[in-house]
């Protein structure tokens, strides 16, 4: 039976239409540094990546649906009850769980803007309003403003610390006071994706904060400082019913067997990994140092990525990086640049240089 040319088809949401699809940083070819989408340059560690292959060896079978060896290895490494932990795909995917769990038609979600590039779209595809708050001129967010928008609709209430993509943190005094003004039927979700990356110690850890807060959910991932971002496991610290309701809204099966057992290693193999981490800081510590010291007025980066507020030169900086062999991410406010292996931070020092040259 033919179809027929005039025939509609299915009906979409009309919503998806003002829907952007989610970009991720540009690959690189292969003779090119990838700093683009914050990733761990190093290659997992030898036990981590045992532990991955074991687990192929049954992908016949669906994984442990319960996450269990896994939350249970979460809940000790933080002191928190197992019925607080509640694994997704990826960060991203409990962000979203986070959101189908709160917030839908005619009600609101509150992020500082820019941020993680996902929150608008997430909100919009649970049909919810989203409600971008912009950024301070020096990149801090602005929590004042980001009270002032609360209104009876809104239901959750994003903060990025570090911020992605300018590496500014929100530090504890300011973050309590506001916890604090938040109306308690309002859940606030402290993304703290790089917070293994912070050595300011003003910044509060977040689960710290959620202890005697039930309307403050923590969100954690695997993919930076852990290295897994290829195996996409994340979660989140809240307490019932928060947890108990990302559960429900979660994918199914969505952390694969592979991603727990190397998520249960990786907590196993911790310290090695935070040395990995610490010499990702010193990196970045000398990247931030070599771009002021050529004249860059770049915001205090507490993340695995600096960010030079470019504006409207961002895509021609980009392009220059491109030429010299590094791929970084340009946004219409500036360009973000992860921090990655030696070399190619030191390539992309010495394009900064010239560049700052041409514009001066
Ligand atoms: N939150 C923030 C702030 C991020 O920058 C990212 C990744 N870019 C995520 C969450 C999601 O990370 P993942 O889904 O890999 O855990």
């Amino acid at each position: 039976m033919s179809s027929g040319t005039s025939a509609p088809g299915p009906r979409l949401r009309p919503s998806l239409d003002g829907i952007p699809t989610y970009k991720p940083g540009k690959p690189a070819g292969a003779d090119a540094y990838k700093l683009s989408s914050n990733e761990n340059p190093n290659n997992p560690l030898p036990g981590v990546l045992e532990a991955a292959v074991a687990a192929a060896g049954s992908f016949n079978r669906y994984p442990d649906m319960g996450v269990s060896e896994l939350t249970a290895v979460l809940a000790e490494r933080f002191g928190v009850p197992t019925e607080h932990i509640a694994l997704g795909t990826g960060s991203v995917g409990v962000a979203q769980s986070l959101v189908l769990a709160t917030a839908g038609p005619g009600e609101e979600v509150i992020f500082a803007w820019r941020s993680f590039e996902a929150y608008p779209i997430i909100t919009q595809i649970a049909g919810a309003t989203p409600v971008p708050v912009p950024l301070k001129a020096n990149g801090d967010h602005d929590l004042d403003a980001m009270l002032a928008a609360v209104t009876p609709n809104t239901r959750l209430i994003f903060v990025c610390n570090p911020n992605n993509p300018t590496g500014n943190v929100v530090h504890r005094a300011e973050l309590e006071r506001f916890l604090d003004a938040v109306p308690g039927d309002v859940l606030v979700v402290v993304d703290e994706a790089y917070i293994e990356f912070i050595r300011d110690p003003e910044v509060p850890n977040g689960i710290d904060l959620y202890r005697d807060r039930p309307n403050v959910c923590v969100l954690r991932t695997f993919s930076k400082a852990y290295g897994l971002a290829g195996l996409r496991v994340g979660f989140a610290i809240a307490h019932e019913p928060v947890a108990g309701a990302l559960r429900k809204t979660a994918v199914p099966f969505g952390v694969s067997q592979l991603a727990q057992d190397a998520a249960v290693a990786s907590l196993r193999s911790e310290e090695a990994l935070l040395v990995r981490v610490e010499a990702l800081v010193q990196e970045r510590n000398r990247v931030v140092a070599g771009l002021r010291a050529q004249g860059w007025d770049i915001p205090d980066s507490q993340a695995n990525f600096v960010w030079l507020g470019l504006g409207e030169r961002s895509a021609d900086f980009a392009a220059a990086c491109a030429a010299a062999g590094v791929i970084v991410r340009p946004f219409p406010e500036g360009v973000r640049v992860s921090i990655g292996e030696a070399e190619g931070n030191t390539i992309f020092l010495s394009v900064a240089e010239a560049f700052r040259k041409e514009i001066d």
